[in-house]
Protein backbone atom coordinates (compact mmCIF):
# COMPACT_ATOMS: atom_id res chain seq x y z
CA UNK A 1 0.00 0.00 0.00
CA UNK A 2 1.49 3.19 -1.26
CA UNK A 3 2.03 6.17 1.87
CA UNK A 4 2.07 9.86 1.14
CA UNK A 5 5.12 12.03 2.25
CA UNK A 6 5.34 15.52 2.81
CA UNK A 7 9.15 15.57 3.45
CA UNK A 8 12.59 13.44 4.15
CA UNK A 9 14.84 15.27 6.73
CA UNK A 10 18.22 13.96 6.19
CA UNK A 11 21.15 14.21 8.96
CA UNK A 12 18.46 14.96 12.21
CA UNK A 13 19.54 15.05 15.67
CA UNK A 14 16.12 15.64 17.12
CA UNK A 15 13.35 12.50 16.29
CA UNK A 16 15.26 9.99 18.57
CA UNK A 17 18.97 9.17 19.26
CA UNK A 18 22.02 9.68 17.42
CA UNK A 19 21.45 10.65 12.99
CA UNK A 20 18.57 10.02 11.60
CA UNK A 21 16.45 10.23 8.64
CA UNK A 22 12.93 11.43 9.23
CA UNK A 23 10.24 10.70 6.90
CA UNK A 24 6.87 13.19 7.11
CA UNK A 25 3.77 11.60 6.79
CA UNK A 26 0.65 13.20 5.44
CA UNK A 27 -2.10 13.43 7.40
CA UNK A 28 -2.98 13.56 11.13
CA UNK A 29 -5.54 12.53 13.55
CA UNK A 30 -4.94 15.73 15.98
CA UNK A 31 -5.92 19.53 15.02
CA UNK A 32 -2.93 20.35 17.88
CA UNK A 33 -3.66 24.96 17.77
CA UNK A 34 0.19 25.35 18.14
CA UNK A 35 1.53 22.11 15.81
CA UNK A 36 4.44 22.92 14.30
CA UNK A 37 4.17 20.82 10.57
CA UNK A 38 1.32 22.25 8.71
CA UNK A 39 2.32 21.01 5.85
CA UNK A 40 1.12 17.34 7.76
CA UNK A 41 -2.14 18.29 8.93
CA UNK A 42 -4.02 17.93 5.81
CA UNK A 43 -4.05 13.62 4.07
CA UNK A 44 -4.41 15.22 0.43
CA UNK A 45 -1.42 16.75 -0.98
CA UNK A 46 -0.72 20.59 -1.02
CA UNK A 47 1.00 23.37 -3.25
CA UNK A 48 3.62 25.98 -1.45
CA UNK A 49 4.97 28.41 -3.20
CA UNK A 50 8.24 30.61 -1.94
CA UNK A 51 7.55 34.09 -2.97
CA UNK A 52 11.53 34.83 -2.71
CA UNK A 53 12.60 32.10 -5.27
CA UNK A 54 10.09 33.23 -7.82
CA UNK A 55 11.03 34.63 -10.82
CA UNK A 56 7.24 35.30 -11.98
CA UNK A 57 7.78 34.01 -15.73
CA UNK A 58 4.33 32.33 -15.39
CA UNK A 59 5.35 28.59 -16.75
CA UNK A 60 3.46 27.04 -13.69
CA UNK A 61 0.12 28.73 -14.81
CA UNK A 62 0.39 27.57 -18.81
CA UNK A 63 1.24 24.00 -17.28
CA UNK A 64 -1.46 23.88 -14.70
CA UNK A 65 -4.15 21.22 -16.36
CA UNK A 66 -6.80 22.67 -14.23
CA UNK A 67 -6.45 26.43 -14.24
CA UNK A 68 -5.23 27.20 -10.44
CA UNK A 69 -2.92 29.28 -10.98
CA UNK A 70 -2.89 33.35 -11.17
CA UNK A 71 -0.87 36.40 -10.26
CA UNK A 72 -2.70 38.74 -8.22
CA UNK A 73 -0.29 42.04 -8.50
CA UNK A 74 2.85 40.31 -7.17
CA UNK A 75 1.79 36.79 -5.72
CA UNK A 76 1.07 33.93 -6.93
CA UNK A 77 -2.52 32.39 -6.11
CA UNK A 78 -3.39 28.83 -5.86
CA UNK A 79 -6.66 28.05 -5.81
CA UNK A 80 -6.32 25.15 -3.36
CA UNK A 81 -10.48 23.99 -3.53
CA UNK A 82 -9.27 22.76 -7.81
CA UNK A 83 -5.61 21.97 -7.57
CA UNK A 84 -5.74 17.89 -7.67
CA UNK A 85 -1.84 17.74 -6.29
CA UNK A 86 -0.30 16.69 -9.77
CA UNK A 87 2.69 18.69 -9.12
CA UNK A 88 3.32 19.77 -12.90
CA UNK A 89 3.69 23.05 -12.13
CA UNK A 90 6.75 22.18 -9.42
CA UNK A 91 8.45 20.34 -11.87
CA UNK A 92 7.99 22.97 -14.70
CA UNK A 93 9.11 25.92 -12.47
CA UNK A 94 12.54 26.89 -13.22
CA UNK A 95 13.23 28.79 -9.41
CA UNK A 96 12.29 25.79 -7.48
CA UNK A 97 9.52 28.11 -6.24
CA UNK A 98 6.90 25.49 -6.01
CA UNK A 99 7.11 22.61 -3.34
CA UNK A 100 4.71 20.32 -3.72
CA UNK A 101 4.06 18.15 0.06
CA UNK A 102 2.33 14.33 -0.39
CA UNK A 103 3.84 12.61 -3.34
CA UNK A 104 3.02 8.66 -3.12
CA UNK A 105 5.62 6.31 -2.46
CA UNK A 106 5.73 2.45 -2.78
CA UNK A 107 7.05 1.19 1.22
CA UNK A 108 10.21 -0.31 -0.96
CA UNK A 109 10.72 2.50 -2.81
CA UNK A 110 10.60 5.00 0.23
CA UNK A 111 12.66 2.10 2.41
CA UNK A 112 15.25 2.51 -0.59
CA UNK A 113 15.21 6.22 0.08
CA UNK A 114 15.57 6.20 3.72
CA UNK A 115 18.61 3.99 3.78
CA UNK A 116 20.54 6.16 1.61
CA UNK A 117 22.13 7.72 4.40
CA UNK A 118 22.95 4.65 6.71
CA UNK A 119 26.60 4.93 6.55
CA UNK A 120 25.94 8.09 8.96
CA UNK A 121 23.28 6.40 11.42
CA UNK A 122 26.38 4.92 13.34
CA UNK A 123 25.46 2.69 16.35
CA UNK A 124 22.61 4.36 17.76
CA UNK A 125 20.77 6.62 14.94
CA UNK A 126 18.53 5.11 11.95
CA UNK A 127 15.32 6.27 10.77
CA UNK A 128 12.31 7.97 12.38
CA UNK A 129 8.75 7.77 10.66
CA UNK A 130 6.74 10.96 12.03
CA UNK A 131 4.16 13.44 10.40
CA UNK A 132 1.68 14.38 11.17
CA UNK A 133 0.65 10.98 12.18
CA UNK A 134 2.43 8.15 10.68
CA UNK A 135 0.56 5.41 11.75
CA UNK A 136 -2.64 6.57 10.32
CA UNK A 137 -1.35 5.45 7.28
CA UNK A 138 -1.33 1.71 6.77
CA UNK A 139 1.34 1.16 4.64
CA UNK A 140 3.27 2.58 7.47
CA UNK A 141 3.52 -0.82 9.03
CA UNK A 142 5.04 -2.22 5.68
CA UNK A 143 7.68 0.25 5.80
CA UNK A 144 9.04 -0.23 9.42
CA UNK A 145 9.25 -4.35 8.14
CA UNK A 146 11.34 -2.84 5.03
CA UNK A 147 13.82 -1.15 7.32
CA UNK A 148 13.94 -3.79 9.55
CA UNK A 149 14.75 -6.67 7.04
CA UNK A 150 17.80 -4.17 5.91
CA UNK A 151 19.00 -3.76 9.33
CA UNK A 152 18.05 -0.15 10.27
CA UNK A 153 16.98 0.86 13.77
CA UNK A 154 13.40 2.20 13.66
CA UNK A 155 11.86 4.78 15.56
CA UNK A 156 8.26 5.69 15.38
CA UNK A 157 7.46 9.41 16.43
CA UNK A 158 3.31 8.84 17.55
CA UNK A 159 0.53 11.38 19.18
CA UNK A 160 -0.75 8.18 20.25
CA UNK A 161 -4.45 8.79 18.20
CA UNK A 162 -4.05 5.88 16.30
CA UNK A 163 -6.15 2.59 15.43
CA UNK A 164 -4.24 0.12 18.53
CA UNK A 165 -4.45 -2.48 16.02
CA UNK A 166 -2.04 -0.34 13.51
CA UNK A 167 -0.25 0.33 16.44
CA UNK A 168 0.20 -3.69 17.78
CA UNK A 169 1.24 -4.14 14.23
CA UNK A 170 4.02 -1.36 13.62
CA UNK A 171 5.89 -2.33 17.14
CA UNK A 172 7.44 -5.61 15.98
CA UNK A 173 8.98 -3.95 13.36
CA UNK A 174 10.09 -0.50 15.72
CA UNK A 175 12.76 -0.32 17.93
CA UNK A 176 12.06 3.17 19.82
CA UNK A 177 8.47 4.71 19.84
CA UNK A 178 8.57 8.46 20.54
CA UNK A 179 4.94 9.06 22.24
CA UNK A 180 4.01 12.22 22.40
CA UNK A 181 1.92 13.21 25.92
CA UNK A 182 0.70 16.65 25.85
CA UNK A 183 -2.42 17.30 28.53
CA UNK A 184 -3.70 14.87 30.84
CA UNK A 185 -6.66 16.98 31.56
CA UNK A 186 -9.40 15.87 28.95
CA UNK A 187 -11.31 18.23 28.64
CA UNK A 188 -8.58 20.57 27.89
CA UNK A 189 -6.70 18.03 25.49
CA UNK A 190 -10.28 17.60 23.55
CA UNK A 191 -9.81 22.04 23.59
CA UNK A 192 -6.23 21.93 22.04
CA UNK A 193 -6.37 19.16 19.90
CA UNK A 194 -10.02 18.65 18.61
CA UNK A 195 -10.08 15.13 20.24
CA UNK A 196 -10.19 13.77 24.07
CA UNK A 197 -7.31 12.05 25.56
CA UNK A 198 -8.81 8.47 26.05
CA UNK A 199 -7.42 6.51 22.71
CA UNK A 200 -4.30 8.22 23.63
CA UNK A 201 -3.81 7.05 27.43
CA UNK A 202 -5.16 3.22 26.28
CA UNK A 203 -2.35 3.09 23.53
CA UNK A 204 0.55 4.37 25.91
CA UNK A 205 -0.12 1.26 28.44
CA UNK A 206 0.02 -0.90 25.31
CA UNK A 207 3.20 1.06 24.50
CA UNK A 208 4.56 0.89 28.17
CA UNK A 209 3.60 -3.17 28.47
CA UNK A 210 6.00 -3.40 25.53
CA UNK A 211 8.39 -1.57 26.32
CA UNK A 212 8.41 -3.69 29.75
CA UNK A 213 9.76 -6.62 26.94
CA UNK A 214 12.87 -4.59 25.76
CA UNK A 215 10.75 -2.14 23.67
CA UNK A 216 12.68 1.78 24.09
CA UNK A 217 9.82 4.04 24.87
CA UNK A 218 10.38 7.83 24.80
CA UNK A 219 7.66 10.25 26.20
CA UNK A 220 7.67 13.56 24.45
CA UNK A 221 5.94 17.02 25.84
CA UNK A 222 5.36 19.93 23.87
CA UNK A 223 5.75 23.13 26.48
CA UNK A 224 3.10 25.72 24.46
CA UNK A 225 2.70 29.11 26.10
CA UNK A 226 -0.56 29.26 27.81
CA UNK A 227 -1.45 25.93 26.80
CA UNK A 228 0.46 23.21 28.23
CA UNK A 229 2.89 24.60 30.07
CA UNK A 230 1.41 24.72 33.83
CA UNK A 231 3.55 23.39 36.09
CA UNK A 232 0.32 21.33 37.30
CA UNK A 233 0.02 19.72 33.86
CA UNK A 234 3.80 18.91 33.86
CA UNK A 235 3.30 17.05 37.33
CA UNK A 236 0.54 15.00 36.57
CA UNK A 237 2.39 13.85 33.25
CA UNK A 238 5.41 12.87 35.33
CA UNK A 239 3.49 11.15 37.93
CA UNK A 240 1.88 9.02 34.71
CA UNK A 241 5.16 8.23 33.76
CA UNK A 242 6.33 7.41 37.07
CA UNK A 243 3.41 4.77 37.40
CA UNK A 244 5.13 3.01 34.70
CA UNK A 245 7.82 1.91 36.85
CA UNK A 246 11.01 1.50 34.40
CA UNK A 247 9.30 1.56 31.04
CA UNK A 248 9.84 4.96 30.12
CA UNK A 249 13.64 5.44 29.74
CA UNK A 250 13.50 9.13 28.66
CA UNK A 251 11.64 12.44 28.81
CA UNK A 252 11.85 14.96 26.41
CA UNK A 253 9.91 18.76 27.44
CA UNK A 254 10.02 20.17 24.04
CA UNK A 255 9.43 23.70 24.09
CA UNK A 256 7.64 25.73 21.50
CA UNK A 257 8.87 27.48 18.83
CA UNK A 258 7.34 29.31 16.00
CA UNK A 259 9.79 29.01 13.19
CA UNK A 260 6.74 26.93 11.19
CA UNK A 261 4.64 30.55 11.17
CA UNK A 262 5.52 31.17 7.40
CA UNK A 263 4.88 27.60 6.63
CA UNK A 264 0.99 28.85 7.76
CA UNK A 265 1.24 31.92 6.20
CA UNK A 266 2.35 29.78 2.24
CA UNK A 267 -0.41 27.53 3.12
CA UNK A 268 -3.00 30.39 3.52
CA UNK A 269 -3.88 28.51 7.28
CA UNK A 270 -4.31 31.18 10.05
CA UNK A 271 -2.18 30.51 13.19
CA UNK A 272 -2.99 31.13 16.85
CA UNK A 273 0.61 31.72 17.66
CA UNK A 274 1.75 33.65 15.05
CA UNK A 275 2.51 36.74 17.16
CA UNK A 276 4.03 33.98 20.42
CA UNK A 277 7.21 34.34 21.62
CA UNK A 278 9.28 31.48 22.51
CA UNK A 279 9.59 30.66 26.39
CA UNK A 280 12.15 32.07 28.07
CA UNK A 281 15.02 30.80 29.94
CA UNK A 282 13.82 31.19 33.46
CA UNK A 283 9.66 29.66 32.28
CA UNK A 284 12.14 26.86 30.62
CA UNK A 285 13.84 25.90 33.59
CA UNK A 286 11.20 26.39 35.91
CA UNK A 287 9.18 23.80 34.05
CA UNK A 288 12.23 21.48 33.76
CA UNK A 289 12.37 21.84 37.76
CA UNK A 290 8.53 20.51 37.85
CA UNK A 291 9.38 17.47 35.65
CA UNK A 292 12.65 16.68 37.48
CA UNK A 293 10.72 16.78 40.71
CA UNK A 294 8.52 13.65 39.76
CA UNK A 295 11.15 11.50 39.12
CA UNK A 296 9.48 10.63 36.48
CA UNK A 297 12.24 8.49 34.52
CA UNK A 298 15.91 8.47 34.35
CA UNK A 299 16.19 10.95 31.47
CA UNK A 300 14.25 14.13 31.56
CA UNK A 301 15.21 16.74 29.17
CA UNK A 302 14.55 19.93 28.04
CA UNK A 303 14.92 20.63 24.09
CA UNK A 304 13.89 23.06 21.49
CA UNK A 305 15.04 27.50 21.85
CA UNK A 306 14.39 29.59 24.13
CA UNK A 307 15.34 33.30 24.48
CA UNK A 308 16.48 35.05 27.65
CA UNK A 309 14.97 37.33 29.65
CA UNK A 310 14.24 40.59 27.81
CA UNK A 311 14.74 39.55 24.64
CA UNK A 312 11.75 40.05 22.13
CA UNK A 313 10.67 37.69 19.50
CA UNK A 314 7.39 38.14 18.38
S1 LIG B 1 -0.27 20.84 -8.40
FE1 LIG B 1 -1.24 20.41 -10.41
S2 LIG B 1 -3.35 21.09 -10.14
FE2 LIG B 1 -2.20 21.98 -8.46
S3 LIG B 1 -1.60 24.03 -9.16
FE3 LIG B 1 0.09 22.64 -9.69
S4 LIG B 1 -0.31 21.93 -11.78
FE4 LIG B 1 -2.21 22.84 -10.97
S1 LIG C 1 7.02 28.76 -12.73
FE1 LIG C 1 8.01 29.08 -10.75
S2 LIG C 1 9.28 30.89 -11.06
FE2 LIG C 1 7.79 30.86 -12.75
S3 LIG C 1 6.04 32.09 -12.01
FE3 LIG C 1 5.60 29.96 -11.47
S4 LIG C 1 6.38 29.77 -9.38
FE4 LIG C 1 7.31 31.60 -10.22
Amino acid sequence: MEVIISDIQRMSSEDGPGLRVTAFFKGCSLRCEWCHNPECIAFHGELIWNENRCIRCGTCIGVCPNGCLAFDADTLKIDRAKCVACFRCEDACPGAALEGKGKAFTPEKLCRELVKDRAYFGTDGGVTLSGGEALMQPGSVEVLQCLKSRGIQTAVDTCGMVPAETLERALPFTDIVLYDIKVLDNGLHEKLTGCGNGTILENFDLVCRWAEKGGRLWVRTPLIPGATDSPGNIEKIGALIKSKGASVERWELCAFNNLCRDKYRRLNIPWKYRETSLLTESEAKRLAAAAEKTLACAQIRLTGATMKEGETNG
